[in-house]
């Protein structure tokens, strides 16, 4: 066991009944070929199954059918993700998203929000990512009003960079609005980082990742985040954006609470390599699941899918199935206000594994009346 075993309180602060994440005691899992989980989380996902959700010109038809191609990998609620551009390119991001969602019903279903990763993120080299730092602003309520109104109201999820103007007057705003406040892509002194925790934020995202390689070594922001329980952490376990030793000191320190996977998942996700977008950056899918900004060994995002995540950390780690489900599951829905289960004890959605294999893997997926079996 990597983690203190303490188990979370059956209901949260707000009184939410916490369902069963695993249908089975992990004596009998232990066991079984076959488990069943509430449907998946992901509240980091910038494309799929080759769209690009970073795409003034997505069109419905193609975003639905990567949704589909999502949810048959587990995931039943996800978070699109719009990363830094400028504000008329953000807006009509926006834009295509919510026509897409409105035309479909299983985009409605599986699409609580969306989550915006920029402008007011830190665009000094190292930190700024793959994302084009010349968008990168200091943040106004009004630029994000704009941004919120394009999104249907719907962004339930915003990363900032506490150290950028104007961010420690909006957090509170946000939060207040029932917004979730993450930071990343930045660096914030001690002091500042305390501030945006007094302000609200509830969540490093990517943390380890969106950040310089080279940073003092007596303090520096990605051991201030890890030393603030008052920061759940997302983390992409796909052994590539850290190593999974890296990653087992980062879950140490976060400990089982405070741990959420995401995917950070773009177009090369279940998708073959070659050559993609994340909106204005082209980006390449090489073996082995990595995806590089060509020519470069920067990372832009994942190919990587949450249910292979979940597998990852099982194998590499030995932590128990339905504590790895929950941060996948439970803990990211709490985080962005949903019920932390789709209501598994009538079938809103579920999640066949099958796992008399080495890792577990996706067999089946029920949401709704959408039923996918994977052959
Ligand atoms: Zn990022």
């Amino acid at each position: 066991m990597i983690f203190d075993p303490s188990k979370p309180p059956l209901t949260d602060s707000a009184g939410l009944l916490k369902s069963i994440p695993v249908e089975a005691e992990p004596e009998i899992w232990k066991r079984a070929t076959k488990v069943f989980s509430s449907g998946l989380c992901d509240l980091q996902v910038n494309g799929f199954a080759g769209v690009d959700y970073n795409d003034p010109t997505l069109m419905p038809e193609e975003f639905e059918k990567s949704l589909f191609t999502m949810l048959s990998t587990g995931v039943t609620t996800c978070l699109p993700t719009v990363i830094t551009g400028s504000e008329d390119w953000q807006i009509q991001c926006f834009h295509a998203l919510e026509e897409g969602r409105n035309s479909s019903k299983l985009a409605q279903t599986m699409i609580p929000g969306y989550h915006l990763e920029g402008p007011f993120l830190n665009p000094e080299e190292g930190f700024c990512g793959c994302h084009p730092s010349k968008w990168m602003r200091p943040a106004t309520w009004d630029h994000f009003e704009r941004l919120q109104e394009a999104a249907g109201g719907r962004i339930k999820l915003i990363t900032v960079a506490p150290e950028i103007k104007g961010v420690l007057d909006l957090i509170p705003k946000l939060v207040e609005k029932g917004i979730a406040v993450a930071i990343g892509h930045c660096n914030p002194d001690h002091d500042t980082l305390l501030r945006a925790a007094d302000a609200g934020v509830t969540l490093s995202t990517h943390l380890g990742n969106g950040i310089a390689q080279i940073l003092p070594k007596k303090d520096n922001p990605i051991l201030g985040q890890l030393a603030e329980d008052r920061f759940s952490a997302s983390f992409i376990a796909d052994g590539v954006h850290q190593q999974p030793h890296v990653l087992r000191v980062y879950l140490r320190a976060k400990q089982s609470s405070r741990t959420i996977l995401v995917t950070d998942g773009t177009s090369c996700s279940a998708a073959l390599p070659g050559r993609y977008s994340l909106g204005q950056v082209d980006i390449e899918h090489q073996q082995e699941d990595i995806v590089y900004i060509p020519g470069t060994k920067m990372l832009a995002g994942s190919a990587a899918t949450l249910s292979k995540c979940v597998a990852n950390v099982v194998d590499w780690y030995g932590v128990p199935f339905d504590e790895v489900i929950r941060w996948a599951s439970e803990q990211p829905r709490r985080l962005i206000g949903l019920p932390e289960s789709l209501l598994i004890g009538s079938s809103q959605s579920k999640v066949t594994w099958e796992m008399g294999l080495q890792k577990p893997i996706v067999e089946k997926v029920h949401l709704g009346n959408w039923k996918l079996e994977n052959i």
